[in-house]
């Protein structure tokens, strides 16, 4: 990812942008920080929000005449927020210490006319940039038209206040000036650097400017200039109107151009959000109850403290974050996409050192749900993918991330596991089945049942091929592996015949349609509709089971549609989940989230299996087994369409471990090719023959650490045959390390009279010099 790309992702993230109040704020006051202070009652925060904008809280948080009350997104569901009146509670309330730290003096002085809320404004701000001010006042006190607002509005005592904030700038007052005659205004322009004329405090109608046909000085929209260069012009009742914060706003504009004009660089450049604007922001009014305003018992006096705390907490505190809501993997890492695409550009850019954000780039499951509930389709899965490539193409990625799940893809690749065969008897296929490596791994029974049933229903020939669609490598970013076992399939697939291939594998069918388009794919129950099968089955009629469609059929409501006709058709009543067909939850396992994040993966099942007390009814092993795995009971549909002959409860089945399922597929491989090929299974291995006692809690501890049961065998098989053990003194167990591939497995264990016993075991990826290699 270059800079460009980054840059183009983080705009497509608008969590950022600013909420409906904000961008509608003529000078864009943190409305939700605001807000969000008054609602847990943080006064002196609340005031700090204000002073980061507001040219004088005590007066403008006043009389502010709220224009962001008619964008508040609050309005959609009950009353705006009344912001202002929340502003007016906020400073009747003792402001926190505060400081003013104005520029270094920058030599020049700018000359204001008229001290209306523009003029002061004007003034504050160029005061603190560190021009000298000098105001030209009509009247015999600063404030203009300030001076007219009721007390109980605006108390003087207030405003005597901010303008006693002002005087400790460098600001040189002149009162009771007669600024009318043109005389004036001319020696004005003549004697200052520059000049703001506030208009709705002074007589302009001699000034030499020049005017519309209204008679009206000409002052543009933006930089608040006239067309006498040098002299700019604001707070004029036709633009500012009545409104107070639009006289304060037009007054900070001018005061940005005079700086600008002062520093000779652009007048307009990058101001586009100067003033309101329109944001970005999506927030979501999903399960919002409408709420009307709160009223205040004064009217004249305004909001109470209690009250204002009232109706602060009606505010929505707008964010997008629908991804985040719905991603407990993006919610675990404590931010949104637009800051995880920061991340991982930072990580990849990372010549030397920690790469932090390794384990983020690593955890995603690529399920892509983020995408679907994205109003601007930020796709975090492809960020993630994108990253991994990048990083196993400059040798960056942690072996550790994926190692096992590759090894156990590998295992499905070799001839332990792999098979290609017409159907008995036969030389050539109409159609292969294709079961995936993880149904066979998890109910290797079924996929017998089912090759029977598919045997029976398609007579013009359907093969059988055992291997893994590559899916691990794919989520690994390993492009170079996963091409090849694209490759070595495409050979099998050809050496058939290149019959139609029907899976039985959510993922495996997307890989399938992503990656081999050539390759004619079709679901099991596509076909399963086709062939009439299985027939209304009596013994699940009348079960309600809550649908959970895998995440990879995300795509697909073709796959999901008919297993909602098939499960009709068994008589089961399915209820929907909340997050359901193009807007399902990942069970955890994609995107080998299970091997790099395993708790976070627990969770992600866990947080699933919450949304109903049902049991599920699934139709990806992986899915079944992951939310087994967390103790929620769970169907594969295959258990309903292919009922066990013994009638067992198959959603309580608990998921096989990582040893078992290899098992499981070795084991499926050799039955079929005995029972359908009649060929000689394969001799076992030497370490093969060990025989291990390893108590439950142990073989538990073994799965949590991906060692397989095949691997201690090797460990102490080889142990065993080159003596090469440690003897703990205290114990008498014999403590040996082998390393069968990249990672090195202790393991502890004392000889027995009918095997060996396994105490523990744990592998690191540290090779030991001089221990035995393979
Ligand atoms: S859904 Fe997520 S990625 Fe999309 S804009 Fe919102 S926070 Fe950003
Ligand atoms: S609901 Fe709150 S955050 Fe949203 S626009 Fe209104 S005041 Fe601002
Ligand atoms: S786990 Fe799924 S929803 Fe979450 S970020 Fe990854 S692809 Fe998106």
């Amino acid at each position: 990812m270059d800079q460009q790309e980054l840059r183009a992702l983080e705009h497509r993230c608008i969590q950022e942008e600013a909420p409906e109040c904000t961008a509608a704020c003529p000078i864009h006051v943190d409305g939700r920080a605001f807000v969000g202070h008054v609602a847990r009652g943080e006064w002196p925060e609340a005031w700090k929000v204000l002073l980061k904008t507001m040219p004088f809280p005590g007066i403008l948080g006043r009389i502010c005449d709220a224009p962001c009350r008619r964008r508040c997104k609050r309005r959609e569901a009950g009353d705006p927020i009344q912001i202002g009146d929340l502003e007016r509670a906020c400073v009747s309330t003792p402001p926190p210490a505060s400081r003013v730290l104005p520029l270094p003096r920058k030599g020049k002085t700018v000359a204001l006319v008229g001290s209306g809320l523009s003029g002061l404004t004007a003034a504050w701000d160029l005061a603190r940039k560190g021009y000298s001010i000098r105001i030209f006042e009509p009247g015999p006190r600063l404030g203009g038209p300030l001076r007219a607002i009721p007390v109980h509005r605006l108390p003087e005592t207030a405003l005597e206040k901010e303008l006693e904030r002002l005087a400790a700038l460098d600001v040189d007052v002149h009162l009771n000036v007669d600024v009318a005659p043109a005389q004036f205004f001319e020696q004005c322009i003549a004697k200052h650097d520059a000049v703001f004329l506030s208009l709705e405090a002074a007589p302009s109608s001699n000034w030499n400017l020049e005017r519309d046909d209204a008679g009206k000085i000409i002052v543009d929209p933006m930089a608040q200039s006239t067309r006498r260069p040098g002299v700019y012009a604001g707070g004029r009742p036709d633009t500012a109107g009545p409104s107070p914060v639009w006289q304060a706003a037009e007054g900070r504009w001018a005061a940005t151009s005079i700086d600008r004009h002062l520093q000779k660089v652009s007048l307009t450049a990058g101001r586009e959000k100067d003033g309101p604007y329109t944001t970005r922001l999506f927030t979501s009014l999903a399960g919002v109850l409408p709420l009307p305003r709160m009223e205040a018992a004064d009217l004249q006096a305004g909001y109470s403290a209690v009250e204002a705390v009232a109706e602060a907490r009606r505010c929505l505190q707008c964010e997008c974050l629908e991804c985040v809501k719905i991603c407990a993997y993006l919610e675990r890492f404590g931010a949104y996409p637009r800051k995880y695409a920061r991340e991982i550009y930072n990580n990849e850019s990372i010549v030397m050192g920690p790469r932090q954000a390794n384990k983020l780039v690593n955890s995603c499951s690529l399920c892509g749900l983020c995408e679907r509930v994205c109003p601007e389709d930020f796709a975090v899965q492809d960020l993630c993918l994108q990253a991994r490539r990048s990083m196993v193409r400059r040798g960056k990625m942690p072996p550790s991330a994926h190692e096992f799940a590759l090894q156990d893809m590998r295992f499905s690749l070799s001839e332990r596991f792999r098979l290609t065969r017409h159907a008995p008897k036969l030389s050539q296929s109409t159609h292969v089945f294709f079961p995936g490596c993880q149904l066979c791994a998890s109910n290797p029974a079924q996929v017998k049942r089912v090759y029977a049933h598919l045997i029976d229903a398609l007579p013009s020939g359907v093969g059988m091929m055992l291997s893994c669609c590559g899916a691990p490598a794919y989520w690994a970013g390993r492009e170079d592996e996963f091409r090849s076992v694209c490759d070595e399939f495409l050979a099998d697939w050809k050496a058939l015949g290149q019959p139609e291939l029907v899976v039985a594998c959510s993922t495996c069918f997307r890989m399938f349609a992503e990656h081999l388009p050539q390759v004619p794919t079709t679901s099991i129950w596509q076909l399963m509709e086709e062939t009439h099968f299985p027939p209304a089955a009596a013994a699940t009629a009348g079960r309600v089971l809550a649908i959970h469609d895998p995440c990879t059929t995300r795509p697909y409501p073709v796959i999901q549609e008919a297993i909602r006709r098939i499960v009709k058709r068994l008589g089961v009543s399915a209820e929907e989940l909340t997050l359901s067909r193009d807007k399902t939850e990942c069970c955890g396992f994609g995107g080998l989230m299970q091997n790099v994040n395993p708790d976070l993966s627990r969770e992600v099942a866990a947080r699933r299996a919450r949304i109903s007390p049902l049991d599920y009814l699934t139709y990806c092993a992986m899915c079944r087994d992951s939310l087994a795995a967390v103790g929620k009971r769970a169907l594969h549909l295959l258990d309903i369409a292919f009922p066990d002959a013994v009638g067992s409860d198959p959603a309580a089945r608990p998921r096989p471990g990582w040893s078992e399922r290899q098992e499981n597929r070795a084991r499926l491989r050799a039955s079929l090719v005995k029972e359908y090929w009649g060929e000689r299974v394969q001799a076992m291995q030497e370490h093969e023959r060990i025989t291990l006692i390893i108590a439950p809690e142990v073989a538990e501890l073994l799965d949590q650490r991906r060692i397989l049961v095949e691997d201690v065998q090797r460990v102490i098989y080889e142990a065993e045959k080159s003596g090469s053990v440690v003897l703990h003194p205290q114990t008498g167990r014999l403590k040996a390390c082998h390393r069968p591939y990249r990672a090195t497995i202790w393991v502890e264990y004392s000889p027995a009279p009918a095997g060996y016993v396994v105490h523990t075991a744990y592998s690191h990826r540290i090779e030991v010099m001089g221990g035995p290699r393979t």
